[in-house]
């Protein structure tokens, strides 16, 4: 028995409680000086965040701190007064606020210029539900999605009751299957220098398919690739290429489990996603070491030992020369 257990045992004297700490490793958004388009991470969880119902052990009820948001990114273009989401989850109120501290609301237009969605799993999407009439009653709010996923919210409800009162405006994408960055083509006007495009990704597709996000800066060209949700690298979707293309400064990838011990009792070999030590194996194997910098990890299960900052796999990681994006992140396009 650890040192850390004893102590749980002997001051609570319940049943041992899990001991090991958990970071989410969330930091203080700050605004950001000469930066007219910036991007900030808003959640790295998996769709279910953490702690998770059925868990009453994990460390993130006791201190919020440690809980994870689900995934999500935010836009900003301080020039313009314009704020972007990329995903929609559960977590989108707290968000939101990170957002607005940021970025406050000019009072024009939609209070969300734009979100863009991967697909219908619930931590990509499930966040809409607070823009209709029980809560926000969003006027007009952008909403990018590919074919299966529009038709998804506009013929099911209660998503198509957003359709219906024009909370939201769905607004349908070309679907280019995989991401070959010179073929994409843009999907949203910006005022600011930023295109985005979407492009189709493998994924388990059950009511929609599921889409990755490239977004370019067309002053500099550097890009910026979002791909939180992936059952494998393959062709279409491959890592290492698309990694060492120079235009590419940073990519936020899946990193649902760290390797296959982390599951006990399950065959892993059955659960898609790419494991984050195959992924670092992949780059490295490319024997370019500047592309590690790149790499943000995204998109981690609560059962993820990239959580506790003190783990074996986290220890690890950073060795290696990786990094796990964090709530809070904020990049300059
Ligand atoms: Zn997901
Ligand atoms: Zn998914």
């Amino acid at each position: 028995m650890s040192l850390c257990r004893s102590l749980t045992a002997i001051v609570l004297g319940l049943a041992l409680a899990a001991c090991a700490p958990v970071e989410t490793q969330q930091a203080e958004v700050k605004p950001t000086e000469n930066c007219p388009v910036e991007l900030v991470v808003l959640g790295v969880g998996q769709d279910a965040g953490a702690p998770q119902i059925g868990n009453p052990d994990d460390p993130a009820w006791k201190d919020p701190s440690k809980k994870l948001y689900a995934t999500s990114l935010g836009l900003l273009d301080h020039e313009n007064g314009k704020r972007y989401l990329f995903e929609a989850t559960p977590d989108i109120r707290e968000q939101m606020q990170i957002m607005d501290t940021l970025l406050p609301y000019d009072g024009e237009g939609p209070y969300i210029d734009g979100i863009f969605l991967t697909h219908a799993h619930i931590g990509h999407y499930g966040g809409l539900m607070f823009l209709g009439r029980e809560s926000m009653g969003a006027k007009g709010v952008p909403v990018y999605a590919m074919p299966r996923m529009k038709a998804y919210l506009e013929t099911n409800g209660p998503w198509s009751q957003l359709v219906e009162l024009e909370n939201i405006e769905l607004i349908d994408q070309s679907e280019p299957n995989g991401l070959f960055l010179d073929s994409l083509s843009k999907i949203a006007d910006f005022e600011a220098d930023i295109e985005v495009s979407g492009f189709i990704v493998p994924h388990r597709d059950e009511y929609s398919e599921t889409a990755g996000y490239l977004i370019i800066n067309t002053k500099t060209q550097d890009a910026m690739v979002f791909i939180p949700d992936v059952d494998q690298w393959d062709s279409n979707v491959e890592l290492v290429s698309s990694v060492s293309d120079p235009k590419m400064k940073y990519a936020f990838i899946d990193a649902t489990f760290y390797d296959d011990n982390e599951l006990s009792g399950r065959d892993m070999s059955k659960i898609p996603h790419p494991r984050v030590t195959e992924s670092m194996d992949l780059i490295e194997a490319a024997g370019d070491d500047s592309l590690k910098d790149k790499i943000r990890f995204i998109h981690i299960n609560h059962t993820n030992p990239l959580r506790d900052k003190n783990s074996a796999a986290y220890k690890a990681m950073t060795e290696r020369g990786f990094k796990l994006a964090y709530r809070g992140e904020q990049f300059c396009l």
